[in-house]
């Protein structure tokens, strides 16, 4: 059987099971369509959306399936867990390229701000304190321009 989900970036996709079978990581068809999915996905879903939307396809699936499988993603570096203050949920996230996260204050929406130069950050954090930057987590929070015009036709 192959996976019914093909991911629209394939080469991404194949660049994580490359990664993970080099790991020795077993890669499963639900494991495989869990990349898949977050490889695809423009928005930044939790585990009960990833979850709900592959059901179908994967019948057997459970809740700690996708859970688990995301938990490698994270652990090797590919998905990041996006943590919103006042809401309990955490959203993931596949880091395909290097962008800041904006969180909308007003309805939770999560969008991503593209081509942010995150080396010049890794550089000048080095020069200001000699630490050797592995990993960067920044999360931005605004008013999404929807949320600017509700605001404004209640005035
Ligand atoms: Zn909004
Ligand atoms: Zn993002």
């Amino acid at each position: 059987m192959t996976s019914q989900v093909s991911p629209r970036s394939t080469r991404a996709y194949e660049h994580v099971l490359e990664h993970l079978r080099a790991k020795r990581v077993r890669i499963t068809e639900t494991r495989k369509a869990i990349i898949a999915y977050m490889v695809d996905s423009k928005e930044h879903p939790s585990v009960e959306k990833i979850y709900k939307d592959l059901l179908p396809l994967y019948p057997s699936m459970s809740l700690a399936t996708v859970y688990n499988n995301l938990k490698v993603l994270v652990d090797e570096g590919f998905v990041e867990e996006i943590k919103i203050t006042n809401d309990s949920t955490t959203y993931y996230d596949f880091m395909g390229h290097d962008h800041i996260n904006i969180v909308c204050e007003s309805c939770g929406k999560i969008v991503d701000f593209m081509d942010v130069e995150l080396l010049d950050i890794s550089k000048e954090a080095y020069e200001q304190t000699q630490f050797k930057i592995t990993k960067l987590q920044l999360l931005a929070y605004g008013i999404c321009p929807e949320c600017q015009k509700k605001q404004e036709n209640h005035r």
